[in-house]
Formats: C-alpha cells, structure tokens, sequence
C-alpha cells in the first residue's frame, strides 16, 4: 500500500470542518477569512464567522431579555467559494495522506498537515 496518496477523483466529500480558517474566493465577501462555524453537508454550504453578514430585524421578547432592534446573523455561503487556509501558504487546495491508518489532509503547496 502506499504511504501517501492524493485523491484525484471528484467526490462529494468535504474537506471543511468546523473551526477550520476559511478564505473566501468568491461572491460578494471574497477575500474575506473567517473561522467556519457550521457545515451544513446535505445542501453543501457552510457558515463562516462575519462571512455574509446579513442585518436581521429582531422583535423585542421581554420573557426571553431581547431587545428588539438589529441584529447581526452570518447566512450560509457554498462550500466551492471557500478555500482552506494553510498556516505558512494561506489560501491552498487540500490534499490527502495517509498518516499510519488514519487520512489527513495536507496542504498541496507546502505538504503540511492540516489536521491537529
Ligand atoms: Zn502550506
């Protein structure tokens, strides 16, 4: 078996996961990094800290202490407009090794691995 690996297939696999540093590379917030707070697989899109910032209005809820007025609220952007962000390299496709039985996944520029 071989000790590394680069899958090459298309696939429907993520490779984002909560609390990954995500950089936006397209759409209205491109360039924008953010932590990824929520990945939502069945629809593909992923929600990224103060990414797609939307202004919601809120109704004030006396019982539940909130005050009406504006509130801030991320909305759910496609996972293909994000890209990982490598420490070293920044934005970078990802790539995958096999480390002992376990898949990481690496950085394609400096082969760093990206998982903890
Ligand atoms: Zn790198």
């Amino acid at each position: 078996m071989a000790t590394a690996t680069v899958s090459t297939t298309k696939h429907k696999h993520i490779d984002i996961k909560r609390n990954d540093t995500v950089k936006v590379i397209s759409g209205r917030d491109a360039g924008k990094e953010g932590r990824v707070l929520r990945i939502f697989p069945k629809t593909g899109r992923i929600l990224v800290e103060h990414v797609m910032v939307v202004k919601k209005h809120v109704r004030p809820n006396p019982q539940k202490n909130v005050k009406g007025g504006i509130a801030e609220q991320e909305s759910r952007i496609a996972i293909s407009n994000v890209q990982l962000v490598c420490p070293s390299c920044g934005p970078v496709r990802i790539g995958h090794e096999e480390r002992g039985d376990r898949k990481v996944r690496v950085c394609k520029k400096c082969g760093t691995t990206l998982d903890k």
